[in-house]
């Protein structure tokens, strides 16, 4: 009797293992590789924006692509987009519109910016890829704004590495043009891998991404508290009398003569005697947002 119930419970724990051997290849099957699934692609797709840049007279001077990582509030494009800019107007999947104004850090020779909008939308921040395990060959989805077109997704694979000009580019295929630039290019795991950054114009499908290891780099230095103005990058000066003119509905904010935070609230705690005027306009002005009333 005794030998017959060891036999049983050998028994049960072969069946558990063959259970176990069974289970675990059953499970990474049901995964759905990143490129082959559409909802999770749509799903990243709303954490991706095309931003129009202006300058500080109104002027639409660039477009280009950027997508929210780390938190809601933050996100992330190329250098190179915002430069002369003043502010930025991020538009989502869903065509709304968002103001950034505030730029948290910026790293001019990776072409990294980190950005801040100036109200949070409600999109997740896109996962990163951290353990910078990456291969030639590997499947790779670049989703951003080519020549304007709203977050455009196209497929294609891991062409090379390289160093040059003291980044570390990741070559790959996925098309891209003028206006991907800030986009996500993400990993068969949907994880962002880096920034589509460039295109070799005289060559077919040669595109760099810088990697996304410099952005949380950056991210990590920086002291989360410093913001500034995105313009005030390259020092400059606003005009201090701006034509006015009336604020639309959703572009009004209230100010004072002689405050320097703009507030969405006209009964914030924070002022006295506020003035109605344009979002845009009191940007111009040099206004930052009320930490109160923008939390
Ligand atoms: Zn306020």
């Amino acid at each position: 009797m005794g030998s017959q119930r060891i036999h049983c419970y050998m028994a049960a724990v072969v069946s558990i293992i063959m259970a176990c051997m069974l289970l675990c290849p059953i499970m990474a099957l049901g995964e759905t590789a990143f490129v082959d699934n559409a909802d999770a692609i749509e799903k990243a797709a709303d954490s991706v924006f095309m931003l129009e840049v202006f300058s500080y007279n109104k002027q639409r001077i660039a477009v280009g692509s950027g997508f929210i990582a780390f938190d809601s509030s933050l996100l992330i494009t190329n250098y190179h987009v915002i430069d002369g800019g003043s502010y930025v107007v991020a538009i989502s999947d869903d065509k709304d519109q968002f103001l950034v104004s505030q730029l948290c850090c910026y790293d001019k020779g990776k072409d990294i910016a980190i950005l801040k909008f100036d109200q949070t939308p409600k999109a997740e921040p896109l996962p990163l890829d951290t353990d910078g395990q990456l291969k030639r060959s590997q499947t790779v989805v670049a989703i951003g704004s080519p020549a304007g077109l709203r977050n455009t997704v196209s497929i294609g694979n891991i062409s090379a590495f390289y160093t040059k000009e003291g980044k570390d580019w990741i070559q790959f295929t996925a098309p891209i043009s003028s206006g991907s630039s800030g986009g996500a290019l993400l990993n068969n795991e949907g994880e962002v891998i880096g920034i589509t950054t460039a295109t070799y114009a005289s060559a077919q499908n040669v595109n760099m991404a810088v990697k996304i290891e410099e952005v949380i780099k950056l991210y990590n230095n920086w002291d989360k508290k410093t913001i500034s103005r995105i313009g005030n990058m390259r020092g400059y000066s606003y005009p201090v009398t701006v034509q006015s003119k009336e604020p639309s509905d959703e572009n009004v904010v209230w100010v004072t003569a002689s405050g320097s935070k703009y507030h969405n609230n006209p009964n914030c705690s924070k002022m006295r005697s506020p003035i109605k005027l344009d979002l845009l306009e009191a940007i111009e002005r040099g206004y930052e947002p009320c930490g109160k009333c923008y939390k």
